[in-house]
């Protein structure tokens, strides 16, 4: 379960539908409506599609996507969408306009609303995302899109940043591909004119692969090219390696990295860990990385790989906190 402002999403898979043609919508963990185009559509319509949803019972995390050339209809917008508990999924025509955007995220915010900010990578300079972070802007929204391979890579450059929650909108053919994005560091993955069907069931596959993993967006070994979150597998940085430079971004020193994780691990079956390479489970690796030296101990201890997975995820919560 994530939680973002007041919104409750039970699984890492968004679905965006245009406003005038909803798609099905039952297992995703949030669905947007997008096209609210506020130079040219109503209030009133988002107004509609909201009245429409209670009709129907209709359960679960939900958002509004809007845009709009004036200020005063977004922050209507951000109104009704803070009242209504739904996320308000911000698009800006020119986003390149950042003194209107900065202005505008802590109106909107001001509001009580659940902010998204929905942004191509080439916008997000390094410079405008350490800004975004210094507002209470709650999920940065990346439209990968046509990037084919990179996309991964964009995720992990904001989610290093530890800044605001983030989904990765891409083009998604198949399970993998939200599972890459997820390693990467995206906390969701938002699918827009898939096939219902598909979608539905990688809602559904998504739920099942974090019950049984216990962590669904389980980052990659720092030295694979993981993000930050990926310190939790590290070794003790004892000799020269990736973690040095992760650690740097973490700002994070060596010795503090050593007393902070023994620190976190203390209490915790993670302390043990006689056998392995450095004598507790804590700077031990990813559970899909083969080691029948750690798998001993947690036979030993009667600890399962998914609840090993639930407390290294925690750890790196802790440890990045
Ligand atoms: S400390 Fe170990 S896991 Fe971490 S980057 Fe270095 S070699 Fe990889
Ligand atoms: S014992 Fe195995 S899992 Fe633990 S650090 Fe060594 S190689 Fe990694």
């Amino acid at each position: 379960m994530l939680e973002v402002g007041y919104l409750h999403i039970d699984n890492p898979i968004a679905i965006i539908s245009s406003y005038n043609q909803p798609t099905s919508n039952n297992a995703a963990g949030l669905f947007l409506l997008d096209g609210f185009d506020l130079d040219e559509v109503p209030l009133a319509k988002m107004e509609d599609c909201l009245a429409d949803r209670k009709r129907r019972g209709k359960k679960g995390a939900f958002g509004l996507s809007a845009t709009c050339s004036q200020d005063e209809p977004l922050l209507e917008a951000a109104r009704l969408a803070s009242r209504n508990l739904c996320l308000l999924d911000l698009r800006l025509p020119k986003i390149r306009d950042q003194k209107r955007l900065l202005q505008l995220i802590p109106n909107l915010k001001r509001c009580g609303v659940t902010l998204s900010l929905r942004i191509r990578p080439e916008d997000l300079s390094n410079d405008l995302l350490q800004k975004l972070n210094e507002t209470d802007l709650d999920m940065i929204h990346l439209d990968l899109r046509g990037l084919n391979g990179a996309g991964p890579r964009m995720v992990k450059k904001a989610a290093d940043s530890r800044g605001a929650v983030i989904m990765a909108l891409a083009d998604i053919g198949e399970f993998e591909d939200a599972k890459d994005l997820l390693a990467m560091g995206a906390d969701m993955v938002s699918l827009r004119g898939a096939d219902p069907e598909f979608a539905e069931w990688l809602s559904g596959a998504m739920k099942e692969y974090d019950s049984m993993s216990g962590w669904c967006n389980a980052p990659k070994h720092i030295c694979a090219g993981g993000d930050l979150r990926g310190l939790a597998y590290c070794c003790p940085p004892v000799k020269h390696c990736a973690v040095l430079g992760a650690l740097k971004k973490a700002r994070m020193t060596p010795d503090e990295f050593v007393e902070r994780k023994l620190r976190l691990a203390r209490g915790t079956p993670l302390e043990k860990g006689e056998g392995t390479c450095f004598g507790s489970l804590v700077w031990c690796c990813k559970i899909t990385k083969p080691c029948y030296l750690r798998d001993a101990v947690l036979a030993r201890m009667g600890l399962s790989e998914k609840e090993y997975m639930r407390l290294k995820k925690r750890l790196s919560e802790d440890l990045l906190r």
